[in-house]
């Protein structure tokens, strides 16, 4: 479980996070939406580490973090992230890119590393092609790569950001499948996504946020069937 209790993240004088309470319960999908630059990138940075929050308190498990004397490359192990675009190896094979991390920072051996590697390419659907380069996949395959590379690390939650922005209109739905078919199997999830059929089926909840504060936060259904709020009234009628 993690529970943010008034995170605020400013870059210089821009305050793009203004006191952020949110908690993900286990095997929660929240959809996170919002207009661009209203911050939803600068949160899941904030959940990853990747950004150091100014003020208010993370609690993973119960537990406060504190980024000062906390280890914070343990904490990122649990947590995994795909980006929209997907940062894959370009000289390693696909399988090499889904090893990598197991091996190289968990120091799991080798083989049980290639073993549990082989399974992650079939749930997503790509035991076809573990001796490829990225480069001879399309944007959705390296997607799907990217989001079994993420798993190989055995997270307790997985971030999406956009993961399906930069694809081509047809790619998209193989890797929402996977998405979704990870939701089913209880992964705890914080997606970003415009992908408002997707968040509506998919989410558990969705969290509007609009100007760095979460304005409105509801079960999906609820969400888009009855939007209490004038702003997230008017950014539905535009982004559905
Ligand atoms: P989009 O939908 O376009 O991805 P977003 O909701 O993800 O938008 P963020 O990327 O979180 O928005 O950005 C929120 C605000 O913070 C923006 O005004 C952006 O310019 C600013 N910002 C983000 N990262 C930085 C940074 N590293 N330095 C300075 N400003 C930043
Ligand atoms: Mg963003």
């Amino acid at each position: 479980m993690i529970r943010l209790e008034g995170l605020v993240k400013s870059f210089g004088d821009l305050k793009v996070l203004k006191g952020i309470d949110l908690v993900v319960q286990e095997s929660e999908v929240v959809c996170l939406v919002g207009a661009s630059g209203s911050g939803k990138s600068t949160l899941l940075r904030c959940l990853n580490f990747l950004e150091e929050n100014n003020g208010g308190k993370i609690y993973i498990e119960g537990k406060a973090v504190d980024p000062k004397n906390d280890d914070l490359n343990k904490i990122r192990e649990k947590v995994g992230m795909v980006f929209q675009h997907f940062n894959l190896f370009p000289h390693m094979t696909v399988l090499e890119n889904v090893i990598e991390a197991p091996v190289q920072v968990k120091k799991v051996p080798k083989e049980q590393a290639i073993r549990e590697a082989k399974e992650l390419l079939l749930k997503v659907g790509l035991e076809e092609k573990e001796d490829v380069y990225p480069g001879k996949l399309s944007g959705g395959q390296k997607q799907r790569v990217a989001i079994a590379r993420a798993l190989a690390m055995k997270p307790d939650i997985m971030l999406f950001d956009e993961a399906t922005s930069a694809l081509d209109p047809e790619l998209v739905e193989e890797v929402l499948r996977t998405m979704r078919g990870l939701a089913e199997e209880g992964m705890t999830m914080v997606v970003v996504t415009h992908e408002m059929n997707f968040a509506r089926e998919v989410a558990d909840t969705v969290v509007f946020l609009h100007d760095g504060n979460i304005i409105e936060k509801a079960p999906a259904e609820q969400f888009f069937t009855n939007p209490q709020q004038p702003q997230t009234q008017s950014f539905l009628q535009t982004a559905v």
